[in-house]
Parts: structure tokens; sequence; C-alpha cells
């Protein structure tokens, strides 16, 4: 290969790690393609995600322009008790954005020919500097980099280190987002314009408001979205995961599919433990959704020409607001690292060992982070 001559990446999952990794390859003169397994257009309802300094540094360095507000700011935390009571109240500047906004934004800027959604990856062969990635639909991909952002459930690691698994960590996040008009106002006045929490025994809940429909940040037209931590068993979240229709769920449960009766207990519970703000937000919410909270961390992300990063590599927990931005960083560095090799003449894996280095030790500090602050806040002793 001549020294002009680029690059190219293979990239499995097209989440926001995939997606951010597009972008940022992009911007550093290499040619990417994207393999989706799911043949739709992705879609959360637009969970909410706390928007870091990460995330915008690697959008900019792409090129990739958000909407301009990218979400809805908010000014206090404040901490409630269970009658509504500010037992404790903070300025802390953040501002809050929907999944779905970022995931727009990114999709929409690369080109419809280097996406290619409804292809598994299952396998990969390795051959020197080159690496082959092999799909479920019998198309084979030969590339320099094969980059797997393909999740929690990553089959590329489940291939590299198939004894790292996710670990259940004891609870699970019930989420909901609610229109912005559909809270009563002694909630939604208590919510605007604040990231809010109630701190109960064992259990934990917080909300904010993001960008709504068409990523609408307009006052009226933007979302609640809200999160409450309780603990199950594994035997009672075996329970929880078989959905409305009887089939028993391996991971969590997106929009629509909740036991109606789950729903209910739901709504009972925060009678019983919420106070009159949350309570009127899992009141308002239609359709609740819930993600067990696990614990994942690869001790490896480079294996010659094939890479791990994002959710695949390693979960922080929620509470440090961070898988996204961890997601962002690992992609941003990769694409700094592969190109300051190019311009310095160092190889392709040198460059990734040292990227892998750092970036493991970020990895390490944000998943010992959320599980210290998700034991403490959760009653776990460990
Ligand atoms: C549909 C969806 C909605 C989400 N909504 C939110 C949200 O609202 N708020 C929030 O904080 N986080 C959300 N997340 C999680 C968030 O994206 C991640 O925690 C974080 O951004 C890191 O992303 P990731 O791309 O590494 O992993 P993920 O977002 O988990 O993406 C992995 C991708 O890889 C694909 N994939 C898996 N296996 C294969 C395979 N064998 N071949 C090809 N593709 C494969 C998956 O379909 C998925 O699109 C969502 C994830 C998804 C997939």
């Amino acid at each position: 290969m001549t020294a002009f001559e680029p690059r190219r990446a293979v990239i499995v999952g097209g989440s926001l790690g995939g997606l951010l990794t597009a972008a940022t390859l992009r911007a550093a003169g290499w040619q990417v393609d994207v393999f989706e397994t799911s043949p739709n257009q992705l879609e959360s309802r637009g969970g909410g995600v706390v928007l870091q300094p990460d995330v915008l540094d690697a959008l900019q360095f792409a090129g990739i322009e958000l909407p301009n507000p990218p979400g809805v700011a908010s000014g206090d935390r404040i901490y409630l008790d269970r009658d509504d009571r500010r037992v404790e109240e903070l300025y802390m500047p953040q501002m809050q954005t929907s999944w779905s906004l970022l995931y727009r934004a990114m999709k929409n800027a690369l080109p419809a020919q280097h996406l290619h959604a409804g292809e598994t990856f299952v396998n990969f062969r390795s051959d020197g500097e080159r690496v082959t990635a092999l799909f479920e639909s019998g198309r084979t991909e030969e590339a320099d980099l094969l980059v797997g952002a393909d999740g929690i459930r990553s089959t590329l690691r489940s291939r590299l280190l198939p004894e790292i698994v996710p670990v259940y960590a004891g609870y699970v996040a019930w989420r909901g987002l609610v229109d912005e008009a559909g809270l009563p106002s002694h909630a939604a006045d208590m919510l605007r314009e604040r990231f809010s929490f109630q701190q109960g025994d064992g259990h934990s809940a917080l909300s904010y408001l993001i960008p709504g429909e068409n990523d609408s940040t307009v006052a009226g037209q933007r979302r609640w979205n809200w999160v409450w931590y309780r603990k199950y068993s594994r035997e009672q979240l075996d329970q929880l995961l078989i959905d409305r229709h009887g089939v028993a769920r391996p991971f969590s449960l997106p929009p629509g599919s909740t036991k109606w009766a789950d729903v209910l207990q739901l709504r009972q519970d925060a009678k019983l433990m919420m106070g009159p703000t949350f309570r009127a937000l899992v009141d308002a919410t239609e359709d609740p959704f819930m993600q067990p909270i696990v614990d994942l961390r690869s001790p490896k992300m480079v294996f010659c020409r094939a890479v791990l990063l994002g959710d695949a590599a390693s979960v922080p927990r929620p509470h440090t607001a961070g898988s996204t931005a961890k997601a962002a960083s690992n992609a941003h560095t990769l694409a700094l690292a592969l190109l300051a090799a190019q311009r310095s003449g160092e190889t392709i894996d040198s460059a990734l060992k040292h990227w892998e280095g750092q970036q493991l030790q970020r990895g390490k500090l944000m998943t010992e982070m959320g599980m210290s602050l998700g034991n403490r806040l959760m009653n776990i002793a460990r």
C-alpha cells in the first residue's frame, strides 16, 4: 500500500459508538463501512443522555453539527425527600440531550452507502495487517481495522474473550418519558430547569428535561426523562424480563414490552415510596421500560487489527452519565492516534497499543466510579 492510499475500517454496530467511530475515522482520512444487525432505523424514543464535553469534542473533530441548542440546559440540582421537601440544592449547570438527537445527527452525516443495515457480524479472520469480517448473510469484508462497537453483548468480544460477560449488579433502572405538557403543574414547576433527585432507602430516582419530538427544545414540546433505580433479586429480575406477550427477554425491556401487571405494580410502589413529584412522573408514563444494571470490563481492547470500544469494551454504570462520553472518547482518540501515526510514520499496530493503554485506564476509572456510586446509592455492601 502506498503512503497515500486510504486505509479501511469495518465497524460492527451502528449505534452511537459505531457512528462516532465512523465519523471520527472519516475525519482522519479513513474509509469506513458500518454494519448494523438491526434492519431498521434504531429508535429509543429518545431517552436522555447528559451531553458531556467528550461527545462535543468528537463531533467537532468530525465536523458534525448538532441542532442549536443541542439539548435542554439545567441549572440547579435539587434533592427531594419523600414529602417533596428540598433537602439539598446546589448550582451545577449542565445540558441534557436525547439519544435520538445524537443518533440522527451522526447517521445523517454518514453517506448512506457506507451504512449497511440488517448485516449481522458473526466472526473474523486475521492475517497479519489485514482482517476479514464474516457476516451471517455470507458477506465478507476485508479491512485494515475491524472495530467492535457492538455493545454490551458484543459478538466480537465473545470471539476474543468469551469469559468476559456482563454481571448483574443487583438492581435495575426503570425509565420513562413523558411529554412536557403531560405532567401536572405542581410536578412540572418543581422539576423545570433542574436536575432533580429523590433518594430513598435502597432506591433512587432522578429526572430532567430533554428534547422532544423532532429534537425540539421549545418550551412545551420537550420531554421529561426519569430513571428509578430499584433492587430486585435475580429471580425477580427473570420474572420482570418476561414481556407482556409471555416472551422471556434476554436482556432488557424496551418501550412497549413491560407486562401490564408490572406497570401497575410500579405505580403502586411509587405511591408508597415516592414524593408527589416523582409519583406524578411515574403515573403520567404510559410505557415504562427497564434496563438491568450490569458490570463489564474487558482487560484488553486491541487484538492485532481487531479492536473493541464503547459498551463492547466496558460499561460504566449510568450514575457516571458516561457511557456515551466514553464511547466518544474511545472513538475520537482512536482516530487521533491513527492520524498521528500516519503523519509520523509510526505503525498502526504501535498506535493501537498506545491508544489501548490510555483507554483501558479510562474504562477502569469509569467502571470503578460507577460501581462505587451505585453501591452507595443503593445501599449494596460489596
Ligand atoms: C436502540 C438503542 C437505544 C438506546 N437508547 C439510549 C438512551 O436513550 N439513553 C442512553 O443513555 N443510552 C441509550 N442506549 C445505549 C447507548 O447507546 C450506549 O450505552 C452508549 O452510547 C455506547 O454505545 P455503543 O454504540 O457502544 O453500544 P450500543 O448502543 O449498545 O450499540 C451496539 C450496536 O451494535 C449492534 N450489534 C450488536 N451485535 C451486532 C452484530 N453481531 N452485528 C452487527 N451489529 C450488532 C446493536 O444492534 C447496536 O446497534 C441505546 C442503545 C441502543 C442500541
